[in-house]
């Protein structure tokens, strides 16, 4: 078994496979095992697949969604949050993945960087001008990746007509939540990671048009601000500290038409890119790997049983993005809704999530 990208997918796909008997390899093209500095919400659902897979994360938990009025920098509802989510570092994710494979003897063969992946599906054509054959391979290497190409090569994607930012910030004591800081048009969400001294920004602004592809490019940090500008001193603070952004558009690839071509099969980003406005693509890249490695050889039926839930998730993240952004009339009936849910029934809206959060796919039979 080949894994292509040794990403959150790729790595547990491979840990998966190898604790199912099969004899794995991952090739990945970056020259080492790590990740930009960002963060990542990890749920219940997939935090049960790093248990299963013996992979020891040590992150901190955290204990609420906190939606607040960006321009008044007043609270709307904090939503406590059951056990089991995570506030993680990247980097601290892939290491941990990293180690487990490592203790599983898995081969990990780094700056290697596919370019195609020829017709027959088994014939990997690297940068370097070299070939390698593979019997069946996994493609991990995410949204712009060789496998992506070759499984669903004329799937387009469209601008959303929303561009984000990322960066990290030093904070002291921020309280173990994910902020959400709503207002028309854009919206901020901002959780600490680590001790609690740095502070995970991701910022959305809707925006008419996009070229750029990618989501490492730079951006001048006083274009975030200016974005921002409106918003109350909370937000405008917390982003006077930034000194490094990030700035990419957010596109809608919908939901991929087919995941497997031949001995070939995607998980992750590369089979389903996802919105960020619901944390969810690395928890979904996880239940992937694991249930991919239950059910091979037959990634048919896998795919089958498993696109409905994907589906499910991506609308869910699609349908958050309208309501973060909303104005006027709308908006003021929103804050004044959610304030009365806020005071009455907090838990309420999250219970919403069930079917995302509480299921444990390393239970069940697919
Ligand atoms: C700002 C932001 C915030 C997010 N927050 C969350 C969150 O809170 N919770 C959550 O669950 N998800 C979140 N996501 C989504 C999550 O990051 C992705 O869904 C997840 O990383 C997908 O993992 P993957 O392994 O499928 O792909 P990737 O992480 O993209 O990994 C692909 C790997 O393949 C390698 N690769 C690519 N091309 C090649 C090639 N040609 N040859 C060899 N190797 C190759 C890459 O170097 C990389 O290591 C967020 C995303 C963003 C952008």
């Amino acid at each position: 078994m080949t894994v292509l990208g040794a990403g959150i997918g790729g790595l547990a796909a491979a840990i998966a496979c190898k604790l199912r008997g099969y004899s794995v390899e991952v090739i990945e093209q970056a020259p080492a095992l790590t990740e930009v500095g960002a963060g990542l919400q990890i749920a219940p659902n997939g935090g049960r697949v790093l248990d299963a897979l013996g992979v020891r994360l040590a992150a901190p938990e955290s204990e609420a969604i906190h939606i607040i009025d960006g321009l008044s920098n007043r609270s709307v509802i904090r939503m406590p949050l059951g056990p089991g989510f995570r506030l993680v570092h990247r980097a601290d994710l892939i290491a941990a993945l990293g180690d487990r494979a490592q203790a599983l003897g898995i081969a990990v063969r780094l700056d290697r960087c596919v370019r195609t992946i020829a017709q027959d599906g088994r014939t990997l054509h690297f940068a370097d001008g070299s070939i390698h054959r593979v019997r069946r391979l996994i493609g991990a290497d995410g949204v712009r990746g060789a496998a992506r190409a070759f499984v669903a090569p004329d799937h387009a994607a469209t601008f959303t007509g929303q561009v984000a930012w990322r960066a990290i910030v030093p904070v002291t004591d921020w309280p173990r939540e994910a902020q959400v800081h709503m207002g028309p048009g854009r919206h901020l969400v901002c959780y600490p990671l680590r001790d609690g001294r740095s502070l995970n920004l991701v910022a959305v602004e809707e925006r008419a048009a996009w070229v750029a592809d990618g989501w490492s490019q730079r951006d001048d940090p006083d274009v975030l601000r200016e974005a921002f500008s409106g918003f109350a001193h909370g937000v405008r603070d917390l982003l006077d500290r930034v000194e490094t952004v990030h700035l990419w558009g957010l596109m809608d690839h919908g939901l991929t038409p087919r995941w497997t071509r031949g001995t070939c099969t995607l998980i992750g980003d590369a089979a389903h890119p996802t919105l960020p406005f619901l944390a969810q693509g690395a928890n979904l890249a996880l239940e992937d790997a694991y249930t991919l490695a239950r059910n091979l050889p037959e990634p048919s039926a896998w795919e089958a049983l498993r696109r409905p839930r994907v589906a499910r998730a991506l609308s869910a993240a699609q349908a958050n993005a309208t309501r973060y952004h909303l104005s006027g009339g709308q908006r003021s009936v929103a804050l004044s809704g959610l304030r009365l849910l806020g005071r009455v029934a907090p838990r309420l809206p999250l219970r919403g999530y069930g079917w995302l959060y509480d299921a444990d796919v390393t239970g069940e039979p697919s």
